[in-house]
């Protein structure tokens, strides 16, 4: 709005100025000759004028056959005393001179004067145009937090599901700042920082906006990123104004979201220290320090990587209160799924049970993203409700992407996809460690020809060995079955062999898997810091034990191949029985699979 005002100002401007120059270029009026004004007196001497108007210095001149000239003389000189000089007599009969009165109108003296008021405009705009920048420099230390009071955001804790420690955790913080003396009656402190941590999309962020919708006092939100300018000390003086405003206006509450933004560990990281980040966080631990028992102002920090902050934020007096958001369990992520469906026209019965355990590892922002993609294919099919099928497909679609039917396979094509994926599900059924099959399909989806998805029968925190080697052993039954059914395998399966490779990896060198090796811890335990601490940290082990580690693995993945080759074998007519029932129908349930396979269902899940 003010952005198009300017630029409207600007052309005005500019058009104008244009205009000016165009109508001084143009000459005005008839073109008449111009003489000399030592011609003029010759001519007037020779008698050859009949007249002549002053205007000014102007001369217009009519001789006496009607020509008309124009001339110029010198502002001092009075044309009379030139004409007399030159002995000419001026009256009637001979040269008349008349004196007309000087400036020729209005408009031209307008004119002349424009073109000075349109500089004087422009330098008047680019002053206050500059001014502006000044204030804007001035401001530039200034925190941008927003206090959210008045108009306080309408999420509540009931839009956080499935994170009731966490939300306990901080319904205590706004507790201790609506009655303090409660707590320091018997000498307790308060706690002055409070750091939100878990995955991303956990709702850190969201639990936190849920806070200032439930605390009584003040709220001021900032994210780490907004200390960080392009000019040093800018942050720190954004943190001072931040703090001077929440004490003014205690009981407060501070949020710095994505606090690893400043808060990294300091003298971390290519190239040493940044100056600039390492200020502010200075400054931040300086302010919390400021603290004083009666200062009644509570920060809260989340960010997603905890173990790059600097030690020095994390200690005791600083964000010594961890409140941990974690991937939602089975439990969570049907409570989740509820809030985000809340309003929203589903159809009697839904089974979000089942979504929930369809969609384990999913956070809470991914389960927002699923109960929308649903609501969206629903429409999109023109239905009213809100369908479980719509949650099917939206679930194929967020872990692999839209299915491509218009993708054209050939026949051979489609039947070796539909051995490989028939394999997967012929092991995964077949060994009773590894979960049951919910659904196998052929439907080409982003990059994957197919894909054969397992339901967990529960939400695990612990895994065995032996469900590490089912899986194993299924993620090789893709390409066993190409083997034994083409006697030749495809490159289909080099997705499989990642996931697996690297599961075995993490076998033998985290979890101590491997007897070989024995019990020990082969990895640092920490997530690299990007560009890091850990780039160019030396192995914590010789090379002879990476050659038995890549031989453990190896071994591993042999046994786990083996394993799929054995049962893809032994059951041949099954599996050449799934793979054309595949072939026809392109999608087959964990129920119908059961059935066709005729293995115990004891562990058979309700699939829809
Ligand atoms: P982050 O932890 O990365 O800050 P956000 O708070 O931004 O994650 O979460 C992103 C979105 O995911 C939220 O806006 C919300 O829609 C959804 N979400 C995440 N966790 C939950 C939860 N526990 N309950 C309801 N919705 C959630
Ligand atoms: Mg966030
Ligand atoms: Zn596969």
């Amino acid at each position: 709005m003010k952005k198009s005002r300017i630029s409207r100002i600007r052309w005005m401007l500019i058009g104008g100025s244009m205009l000016i120059l165009l109508l001084m270029i143009i000459p005005r009026g008839q073109s008449v000759r111009e003489l000399e004004i030592s011609q003029v007196l010759e001519m007037a001497e020779a008698g050859q004028l009949d007249t002549i108007e002053v205007t000014g210095d102007k001369l217009a001149v009519t001789t006496v056959d009607g020509n008309q000239f124009k001339s110029r003389k010198e502002p001092s000189v009075s044309i009379l005393e030139l004409l007399q000089s030159r002995g000419v007599t001026v009256g009637p009969g001979t040269v008349e001179v008349e004196i007309k009165q000087d400036g020729g109108g209005f408009l031209p003296a307008v004119l002349s004067f424009l073109p000075l008021i349109l500089i004087g405009a422009l330098v008047f705009y680019m002053m206050r145009r500059s001014q502006g920048g000044i204030s804007q420099a001035l401001n530039i230390g200034k925190s941008r937090a927003r206090a959210i009071g008045e108009n306080k955001p309408s999420v509540t804790f009931d839009d956080v599901a499935g994170a009731d420690e966490a939300k306990q955790e901080l319904v205590e913080i706004v507790e201790f700042l609506n009655n303090p003396t409660k707590f320091t009656r018997l000498g307790a402190k308060i706690p002055r920082g409070v750091l939100l941590t878990g995955p991303p999309g956990t709702g850190k962020t969201l639990i936190s906006r849920a806070v200032a919708g439930e605390a009584g006092v003040p709220f001021f939100s900032t994210s780490g990123s907004e200390f960080v300018e392009m000019f040093v000390g800018v942050g720190a003086s954004r943190v001072r104004d931040l703090f001077n405003k929440a004490k003014e206006n205690a009981p407060a509450l501070i949020f710095i979201d994505e606090i690893d933004a400043v808060g990294r560990h300091r003298g971390a990281g290519i190239g040493g220290g940044n100056d600039e980040r390492e200020q502010t966080l200075n400054q931040i631990l300086v302010e919390m320090d400021g603290f004083d028992e009666r200062t009644n102002v509570i920060v809260i920090a989340a960010t997603n990587r905890p173990d790059i902050l600097d030690p020095a934020l994390v200690r005791p007096g600083r964000f010594d209160r961890h409140v941990t958001l974690d991937s939602p369990d089975v439990r969570g992520r049907e409570a989740i799924l509820r809030v985000h469906l809340g309003g929203m026209p589903v159809v009697d019965g839904l089974d979000l049970g089942t979504v929930a355990r369809e969609t384990p590892g999913f956070s809470g922002a991914d389960l927002a993203n699923l109960v929308n993609e649903a609501a969206i294919l629903a429409a999109r099919a023109d239905k009213h409700e809100i369908e479980f099928d719509d949650f099917e497909e939206a679930i194929d679609r967020v872990i692999a992407g839209p299915a491509r039917r218009s993708r054209k396979t050939s026949e051979r094509e489609r039947e070796v996809v539909a051995y490989h994926e028939a394999g997967h599900a012929l092991v995964a059924a077949t060994l009773p460690q590894a979960d049951p099959v919910h659904k196998v399909t052929i439907v080409s989806r982003g990059a994957s020809g197919g894909h054969t998805r397992l339901l967990p029968t529960e939400d695990r925190g612990l895994w065995t060995k032996g469900q590490f080697e089912a899986m194993l052993a299924v993620m090789m039954g893709g390409q066993a079955a190409e083997q034994e059914v083409f006697g030749d395998v495809t490159t289909g399966a080099s997705n499989d062999l990642q996931n697996a490779t690297n599961l075995a990896r993490r076998m033998v060198t985290e979890y101590g898997m491997s007897e070989e090796l024995g019990p020990q811890s082969f990895s640092s335990g920490q997530s690299e810091t990007f560009l890091g601490r850990e780039l160019g940290s030396a192995r914590r082990y010789s090379d002879a034990i990476a050659a038995k580690i890549d031989a453990e693995v190896g071994k591993l993945l042999t046994t786990a191949r083996a394993t799929a080759g054995r049962i893809i074998s032994e059951n041949c007519e099954r599996l050449a029985g799934v793979a054309r029932k595949l072939v026809s129908d392109e999608t087959i349930q964990g129920a119908d699979l059961q059935k066709m396979l005729q293995l115990p269902s004891e562990d058979a899940p309700v699939a829809a």
